[in-house]
């Protein structure tokens, strides 16, 4: 949904609430203390709808945000929204002082509402199970963009394994889903829990380059090596899959001025999986808004 569609369907903090309560409850709003139906809306002051409801058996009040990424938001749902909007269809990358600027909010709420946001998408893809022909590799992000001309740059930057940008792990399906995440350090210990974590073993082939940490999987599961000192494809052996996945997130990544942080990585290597795996999808606007309802982040809500 592109931003013009956002406006038009949510003119306004009531017809995001209606929405909301919709896609949580179906029609039939319940309890979320007690799970009785026998709720009323609470009576409003006149500022327009704020969306609270009180229950008659456990004398709780609530609203239909309650326990979800827009948990105890005091910022406009539209705004949320548009957010939502903004973030799924960036091709690049979006800095809470860029959405500060589009959606006319200072930068802390903007970050704020970025970081909640993309702990959503984290949440979703850690709940991912691949399955299938995968492959899994490793590769290095971080560091500031290049700028031309500075003598620093001139020189060869280190690259692959044991440079100091942050180590990222990735498995993806061939044609499916793909998880990375941000790891301390990698090692045949990181490698086997990321990937025990991550895939089904007894239902998958593993594809990886011959690099020695991916030797213990040979008595795990299926597993093929490709050897690129010698070819890069060999019938369906071949980790193009998840390189194309890290040109994707390397290009979103570096592809603005923004510096990122450490700390701020991790959330968007998330986000980079999340869009890829709903790249076939028009309305991954309303799948995340109507996942975040129906199966609300318990964890990233603070
Ligand atoms: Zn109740």
């Amino acid at each position: 949904m592109n931003l013009i569609e956002v406006m038009d369907r949510f003119p306004d903090q009531e017809s995001c609430i209606e929405h909301l309560e919709r896609v949580r409850w179906a029609g039939t709003p319940v309890c979320l203390h007690c799970s009785s139906k026998h709720i009323k809306p609470k009576k409003e002051d006149g500022v327009g709808r704020v969306g609270r409801w009180h229950c008659k058996d456990c004398n709780a009040s609530f609203k239909v945000t309650s326990g979800t990424v827009f948990h105890g938001t005091k910022i406009e749902l539209q705004k949320w929204f548009l957010a939502i909007a903004l973030l799924t269809n960036a091709k690049k990358s979006l800095s809470s002082c860029q959405l500060a600027r589009d959606l006319d909010l200072n930068q802390k709420t903007a970050w704020y509402i970025l970081t909640r946001i993309r702990a959503e998408m984290a949440h979703k893809v850690n709940s991912i199970l691949l399955q299938g022909i995968i492959e899994a590799d490793e590769t290095f992000i971080g560091g500031k963009p290049r700028k031309e001309n500075k003598k620093e740059d001139r020189e060869p930057a280190p690259r692959g394994r044991g440079t100091s940008k942050l180590p990222v792990i990735g498995a993806v399906e061939r044609d499916g889903n793909v998880v990375a995440k941000v790891i301390d350090t990698i090692s045949g210990r990181t490698i086997l829990d990321f990937i025990q974590s991550v895939v089904n073993i007894k239902e998958s082939k593993l594809m990886t380059d011959e690099f020695p940490a991916y030797r213990q999987f040979a008595t795990q599961m299926r597993h093929e090596v490709i050897n690129h000192q010698e070819q890069y494809v060999e019938g369906d052996k071949h980790t193009n899959t998840i390189e194309g996945f890290w040109s994707l997130l390397k290009k979103a990544f570096y592809g603005s001025h923004h510096h990122y942080s450490v700390e701020y990585t991790p959330l968007y290597v998330f986000q980079r999986c999340y869009v890829y795996n709903n790249r076939h999808l028009e309305t991954i606007f309303s799948k995340l808004i109507n996942n975040s309802m129906i199966l609300p982040n318990k964890e990233a809500i603070v």
